[in-house]
């Protein structure tokens, strides 16, 4: 999990970032954290919203945590909020990355030649 973590440059770039979300076993300073994020050790959804709204990365970690099926707050919203969209959401990611081959492959055959017509002789 680390590795991935690791892997996620979008994370580094997020308000919780700053605080130690993605750093919690790391620092061991992790009662802020838990303040606004985890709801059961006194988080609100409410206080997470607000805080993540301000926060760059907000549709990456939306995605993250839907796709991974986080726990705690995530973008401002709570494992149900994200369970209730799930299927949707996946379905209309993979929409949009079928879009996007089409364009991609709309774009390459841009670059093919195209044949000249025949021009008639005499
Ligand atoms: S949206 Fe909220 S939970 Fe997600 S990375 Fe930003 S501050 Fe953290």
């Amino acid at each position: 999990m680390e590795q991935f973590i690791n892997k996620q440059g979008w994370m580094q770039k997020s308000l919780c970032y700053l605080l130690g979300k993605t750093s919690v076993k790391r620092h061991g300073d992790y009662r802020l954290v838990d303040d606004i994020f985890f709801i059961g050790q006194g988080g609100s959804p409410k206080r997470a919203e607000r805080f993540c709204t301000h926060c760059p990365v907000r549709k990456e970690c939306f995605a993250y945590a839907t796709l991974y099926k986080e726990t705690g707050i995530w973008a401002g919203t709570t494992e149900e909020m994200r369970s209730l969209v799930r299927d949707y959401y996946l379905r209309e990611l993979t929409r949009q990355a079928l879009a996007e081959k089409t364009l991609e492959t709309r774009e390459a055959s841009e670059w093919i030649p195209k044949r000249q017509p025949l021009q008639s002789v005499g």
